[in-house]
């Protein structure tokens, strides 16, 4: 029999995971059956993608860097990556300006929705707020300063320290090119097999796949918030929902340009790790599978891939900034604020630089959003307004994080394939 092929399998666990928490739902004792017993799969799932986040971006970035030889091509391609990094992230950001200020959402929202809205969220709010907060509070350098470790073993003992990891082994991989070739060799083979044993247990993983996003969707569904309030929000969804599509066509039609792969071969190609961003919700939880498809289906050089996607998946947010961009606006819409040009730039702005703050896991953006308000003068408590419907449009907008880190990684290939 022939076998069924991956994303394939990705779609129908998360039909049937859908379908089963729909039809246990009604019961009582069918929610918290979901919760006890079909929930920890999908943690179990997502923990195991995790674990394999740390050494993977550590052996790919390493074995990345100590395969390019030398200094000068590095710092080309990190070049590049960077700027263009950025350059694809302003344009998210600008798309979701102007999406939401053709559409004005945040206009049909009525002072007693407002209030009912704050009222029901306005505790979650408050906790995004504060932690959002602690991170304001910092110096204008502290970005800096935290992206270099004093431990490298504290460092990867937190998932959410992907940044100085990353700044170790860029560090550890440029010392490696540095120092003789054959004392180089041991280090460089142990990090080659590491890697290669990473992929592998990355394979193993997915075997799971289609179990693990059952799970997923099926406590998501039996977990979701009431549903009258969120007609109120759908029109901001759509707006949000619509940026996104815009980004995936940008996509699309920018890796069409400049490396001549087709848009049906590239969504295909990139496919699976689209359905597990949306299942997730985390970049960095889907980041191995993202390597593989782009590396296997797509035909990137490993060199570029290993060098970046894992910096893609940390700082690279296109779908969180423009969602950021979004919400902002339609938040101070709702509170009837008119920000004037001045404003919406500044918005460019920080959603860029909050977008490249976020974490790559569930909920990031929602938490770096309360900046980018600040920055607008928009009241921070308009978090409570959207809080209903983010948990579905995260799952939208890291499948876009994602899609912008497989595209780039095509361009920059396409780049150093023409130098
Ligand atoms: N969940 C997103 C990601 O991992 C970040 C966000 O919350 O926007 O890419």
């Amino acid at each position: 029999m022939r076998r069924v092929a991956l994303h394939w399998q990705i779609i129908i666990g998360m039909v049937l995971g859908v379908v089963f928490a729909l039809i246990l739902n009604p019961f009582e004792w069918g929610a918290d059956f979901i919760s006890s017993w079909i929930k920890p799969f999908g943690s179990i799932f997502i923990k195991s993608l995790k674990l394999i986040a740390v050494p993977l971006i550590l052996a790919s970035l390493v074995k990345g860097i100590s395969d390019l030889k030398d200094i000068s091509s590095l710092s080309k391609m990190g070049f590049r990556t960077i700027i263009t990094y950025l350059a694809t992230t302003i344009v998210a950001v600008s798309i979701g300006l102007v999406v939401v200020n053709a559409f004005q959402p945040g206009k049909t929202i009525s002072e007693e929705t407002r209030n009912e809205l704050i009222e029901s969220y306005g505790g979650d709010a408050e906790s995004k707020r504060q932690v959002a907060q602690k991170q304001q509070e910092s110096g204008p350098l502290q970005a800096l300063e935290d992206l270099v470790p004093d431990n490298i073993f504290g460092a990867a003992a937190d998932n959410s320290n992907m940044l100085q990891v990353i700044f170790f082994a860029i560090f550890f991989g440029i010392s490696l090119i540095l120092i003789p070739e054959k004392n180089a060799l041991p280090v460089k083979q142990f990090f080659d097999s590491l890697n290669e044993v990473i992929l592998k247990m990355i394979d193993l993983i997915m075997l799971a796949a289609p179990l693990g996003v059952f799970a997923l969707l099926a406590a998501l569904v039996v977990e979701a918030p009431s549903s009258d309030l969120i007609i109120a929000l759908i029109y901001y969804s759509v707006c949000v929902v619509l940026g996104l599509v815009l980004m995936i066509i940008f996509y699309t039609l920018a890796v069409w340009l400049i490396t001549k792969k087709n848009p049906i071969e590239f969504l295909g190609g990139i496919f699976p790790a689209q359905l597990l961003a949306f299942s997730t919700s985390s970049s960095a939880a889907t980041l191995p599978v993202t390597m593989e498809r782009v590396e296997k289906e797509l035909k990137v050089d490993p060199k570029v891939s290993s060098f970046v996607l894992p910096i893609g998946a940390t700082i690279n947010m296109d779908g969180t900034s423009l969602y950021q961009a979004v919400a902002a606006v339609f938040i101070a819409q709702a509170f009837g604020m008119n920000l004037d040009l001045a404003a919406q730039l500044g918005i460019i702005g920080t959603a860029t630089l909050a977008s490249i703050g976020s974490a790559a896991v569930p909920g990031a953006g929602i938490v770096m959003l309360v900046i980018v308000l600040g920055q607008a003068g928009i009241p921070e408590a308009g978090l409570a307004l959207i809080f209903a419907v983010d948990r579905p449009l995260d799952m939208l907008r890291t499948t876009v994080n994602v899609t912008g880190d497989a595209a780039v990684s095509m361009t920059v290939d396409q780049a150093q394939k023409n130098r």
